[in-house]
């Protein structure tokens, strides 16, 4: 599996938005982005001019970082939301949602994106009784997912929930901080999604 493991405030900077890649110290005045709200890069503040290509394609980067998505995978999720019926730009995010490791974040079982990936690489997770150890695994409504029995597992997710208690769960998910467990109770809708996309752009950008 392909990661990005350089520093990730700087891609937030590039964004010029939070990404939320951090965990908690995103919600902290330790925010990169609140101290340097500029581009990363010796130049970067002296360029100015966007094309509508470059819009589009930031667009894309956008999605691709907030999920933790290389290059390779995010055309396969495309082709796939083409595939589906319906709206491609809400396919394509509805794919992303329902990522095992987003729903291990939303639930509230982790400290941030990458460390649920690492929780599900390790086994910790398991869907409808059996372990997945596959952070791109697509969850369906009715599956279960909760962590393994072992004493280690159960306090590292116990303490991420106690971190994330006052976080909201989106409304396809049903979960219970007590039993440490989540259903999932239909397919996320697009006013579920909490980030600021407007896929409508990168579908103009991948279509061409
Ligand atoms: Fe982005 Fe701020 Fe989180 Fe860094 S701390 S990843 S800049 S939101």
């Amino acid at each position: 599996m392909v990661r990005y493991t350089g520093n990730k405030c700087k891609l937030c900077r590039r964004e010029g938005m939070k990404l939320f890649l951090k965990g908690q110290r995103c919600f902290a005045d330790k925010c990169a982005l609140s101290r340097r709200d500029y581009p990363p890069g010796v130049h970067a503040q002296k360029r100015t001019k966007v094309t509508e290509y470059g819009v589009r394609l930031r667009e894309k980067q956008k999605l691709k970082r907030i999920y933790g998505v290389q290059e390779k995978q995010f055309k396969l999720y495309f082709k796939e939301a083409v595939r589906l019926k319906g709206n491609t730009g809400e396919n394509l995010l509805m794919l992303l949602e329902r990522r095992l490791d987003n729903v291990v974040l939303a639930s509230g079982f982790s400290l941030s994106r990458n460390h649920a990936r690492q929780l599900i690489n390790h086994g910790h997770f398991r869907v409808n009784g059996r372990r997945v150890d596959i952070a791109s695994f697509q969850v369906r409504p009715g599956d279960a997912i909760e962590p393994g029995t072992k004493e280690n597992t159960r306090k590292i997710v116990a303490e991420a929930v106690e971190v994330n208690k006052s976080q909201p769960v989106p409304a396809w998910l049903e979960s219970s901080h007590d039993t440490l467990s989540t259903k999932v109770t239909g397919v996320p809708k697009r006013e579920d999604v909490p980030h600021p996309i407007q896929e409508q752009l990168i579908i103009e950008l991948c279509s061409k």
